[in-house]
């Protein structure tokens, strides 16, 4: 394992070629940071030293009596991914030199083609390139750690808080129903509050159970035709009469979620809809190209935003003041960025007060897996079972 940049260095010479092996041998001898260097001439002697001995950075030879090419390269860099390997080819051309790059060497010389100075680089660029490159992967797998126990964590807590709420609002109907006669007007009146503020603690509570599950419980992938979608979150939204919808035709075809993506576009048309203020609304939905991206638009002519909220409404429970009626939970719009996010788009506002606000939200026009897709299996097998 590669750890301090100090640390003298093992070094595994792989060479079939006596007197390549002999060459290699001398001038790495000769180098002061080197402690130890073992030469073997085949792959399978290669992979029994490995796994024998600690190595830092191994000089592979590709082509050997028992392996060809980058097959080779690839053998060692997978059975022993901490181990830096600088490929010492003999073939002259820069392109081959590449592909052993972009399959997981460090460093690449061409034989004949070096001296003891950029020999000693490499080598040290080599182990130095794959000390990052382990230390990267390991916070990266510590971070997706942290977050997948956060994302678990949001929704245990908020689901085990549920059933004591329901506890709540059955004994404080009881309460209204055995003692009706006893409670007088202020204590109803009292009861139907704490009623009411249990009802929004549980949709406050459902708010962050939706919001974790994005990217964690995930379906199936598939090309999700928007002009039908659109269709189904406009029936869904059920727009009183006033108020006017208008979806651009020949929407495109984007890949994701299907439920997620009809998310995105429901929570943006029910809000253009819930804060309408205006006697005639008009709610219209747009589409753009814009580079990679497809660039959707929902404008309304309702209230318009402060631009000090612009960022504030995209975080979870975050309204602005007077829309925190019993219908506002400040989840809607952080979900809406979640999802877009997920998938590699954007989502943002732009607005006038008393004019109207246009959400944009972005996709990519091209199919890129995303991070919620790679492990739905493993994620699924984390849901505990019986919740929901
Ligand atoms: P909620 O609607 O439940 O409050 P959202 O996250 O969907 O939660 O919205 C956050 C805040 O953004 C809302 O409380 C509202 O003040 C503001 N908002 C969202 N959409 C609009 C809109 N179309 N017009 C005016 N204000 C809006």
């Amino acid at each position: 394992m590669v750890e301090d940049v100090h640390k003298p260095l093992a070094v595994l010479i792989v060479e079939d070629e006596p007197v390549n092996a002999a060459f290699l041998r001398g001038i790495v001898s000769k180098l002061a940071a080197v402690e130890r260097i073992e030469t073997v001439s085949s792959l399978r002697e290669a992979h029994d030293r490995l796994g024998r001995e600690g190595f830092d950075v191994v000089l592979l030879d590709l082509n050997l009596p028992d392996s060809a090419g980058l097959d080779t390269l690839m053998s060692v860099t997978s059975d022993w991914p901490q181990v830096a390997v600088v490929v010492v080819t003999g073939e002259h051309d820069e392109h081959t030199g590449l592909h052993t790059l972009a399959s997981g060497a460090q460093e690449y010389l061409v034989k004949g083609k070096y001296d003891a100075y950029t020999l000693q680089k490499s080598i040290r660029y080599a182990v130095e390139r794959k000390r990052t490159e382990v230390s990267q992967k390991r916070l990266l797998k510590e971070l997706e750690g942290v977050n997948q126990e956060l994302r678990d964590f949001a929704y245990i807590v908020s689901h085990d808080l549920k059933a004591p709420l329901r506890g709540i609002s059955s004994l404080a109907q009881w309460i209204a129903e055995d003692y009706a006669d006893k409670l007088g007007d202020d204590g109803k009146e009292h009861l139907e509050l704490l009623l009411s503020r249990v009802e929004r603690m549980h949709d406050l509570i459902d708010g962050v159970l939706q919001y974790s599950r994005v990217g964690r419980i995930c379906e199936e992938q598939m090309d999700v035709d928007l002009n039908g979608l659109l269709v189904e979150a406009v029936d869904m939204v059920a727009a009183p009469e006033h108020i006017h919808i208008e979806v651009a035709e020949g929407l495109p075809t984007v890949h994701g979620e299907r439920t997620r993506l009809l998310q995105v576009f429901q929570n943006l048309l029910s809000n253009a809809v819930k804060y309408m203020d205006k006697p005639e609304g008009q709610v219209q939905v747009t589409c753009e190209e814009d580079g990679e991206y497809w660039r959707f638009g929902v404008a309304d002519n309702g209230p318009g935003i402060e631009q000090k909220h612009f960022e504030r409404i995209f975080q979870i429970f975050q309204t602005v003041r007077g829309g925190e009626g019993r219908d506002s939970t400040g989840v809607g719009l952080s979900l809406v960025k979640k999802i877009v996010e997920m998938y590699g788009g954007r989502a943002w506002v732009e607005s006038h007060v008393g004019k109207g606000s246009t959400f944009y939200v972005t996709l990519p026009r091209r199919h890129e897996p995303t991070a919620g897709t790679q492990d739905t299996a493993a994620r699924e097998i984390l849901e505990p079972a019986g919740r929901t």
